[in-house]
């Protein structure tokens, strides 16, 4: 007799199973009715997340197709690749992730699509530990523990500009490596490119430097790398991880921190909203803002668009701090 839990996990591969097989049904189709793709077709790659498949846009110019797997507004937390998306992807030569757990929803691809290369871009970085301190969550670490485990690395790297200069480089050398014969081109799309980042984080620099207050709560934990890298503090996030509603407790902990730390506005994002966060700030009287992760939305549709836009909400929430 099978158990609850190997029934359902049976029930999983199944379903996985059928899926694919539906997939792999579907390129057959695909294959008798159109004729092979021409010599002179573009090369094609794909990426995880908007960020990055902005980055990699900057650095491809018009040479590479580059295609954008999440589509905008979803979290790459919840997210699950459909058949259809696979499909998408068949021709695709690498699919550049950001990894840590963030984008694993791209192992199924390499089921269907075995060519294709899984290149994460995070080579020279410095990570982060997803620690309990940047989760406000020290004092309830049985609570956090099972989240802690899988946590590892913190893996919101791109919210760094410096971050983002490192990963377009490694794309960059993939790239060059894919399609060598424009390697200069490539060369030269990435030095405008690099001086486009630097403008950008002196920019937002620029908004941030003098802010009366720099403490910040946010929605969930993809903040430490900006935190870092604009000098602001993170003091805890509403979310204990990713995808995870606070529990009664893990509440009343915040709470205190907000009125310990003379927080004065709380930040959700798009892409995992709460009615918690909402009420929250309501009873504490607090201002509340959106912050983008994601990007890829009217006014973020650029890399640095994005982080700017954060910045520019960040600036006005906690100039109004006092
Ligand atoms: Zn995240």
């Amino acid at each position: 007799m099978m158990n609850k839990k190997e029934q359902s996990e049976r029930a999983t591969k199944t379903k996985r199973c059928l899926i694919f097989s539906m997939v792999v049904a579907l390129f057959l189709c695909l294959d008798c009715s159109k004729p092979q793709s021409s010599a002179s077709a573009r090369l094609k790659v794909a990426a995880t997340i908007f960020p990055l498949y902005d980055i990699i846009r900057n650095v491809v110019g018009d040479k590479i197709e580059v295609i954008e797997i999440l589509p905008p507004g979803a979290s790459p937390h919840t997210f699950d690749l459909r058949p259809q998306q696979v499909l998408q992807l068949r021709g695709a030569r690498i699919v550049f992730r950001i990894g840590h757990g963030l984008d694993d929803w791209t192992d199924a691809i390499v089921e269907v699509l075995p060519d294709v290369k899984r290149v994460v871009v995070d080579k020279g970085v410095r990570l982060i530990e997803a620690g309990a301190e940047e989760h406000g969550v020290s004092e309830e670490e049985g609570h956090g523990h099972e989240a802690h485990r899988h946590a590892g690395v913190n893996p919101h790297y791109w919210l760094s500009i410096s971050n983002g200069k490192i990963v377009a480089r490694n794309v960059a050398e993939e790239i060059i490596r894919l399609d060598p014969s424009n390697e200069s081109y490539y060369r030269a799309n990435m030095k405008a490119y690099e001086s486009k980042l630097d403008a950008a984080k002196q920019e937002i620099d620029g908004l941030l430097r003098n802010l009366p207050n720099k403490k910040i709560i946010t929605f969930h934990d993809a903040w430490p790398y900006y935190a870092e890298e604009f000098g602001l503090e993170i003091v805890g996030s509403f979310e204990p991880f990713p995808g995870k509603q606070p529990t009664p407790r893990y509440l009343a902990e915040l709470q205190k921190k907000i009125q310990e730390n003379n927080v004065k506005a709380l930040f959700s994002e798009p892409q995992l909203s709460s009615e918690t966060i909402v009420a929250l700030a309501n009873d504490m009287g607090l201002k509340l803002y959106v912050l983008d992760p994601e990007g890829g939305s009217e006014g973020r549709e650029s890399y640095i668009e994005l982080l700017k836009h954060n910045a520019e909400i960040i600036a006005e929430a906690l100039s109004d701090g006092k």
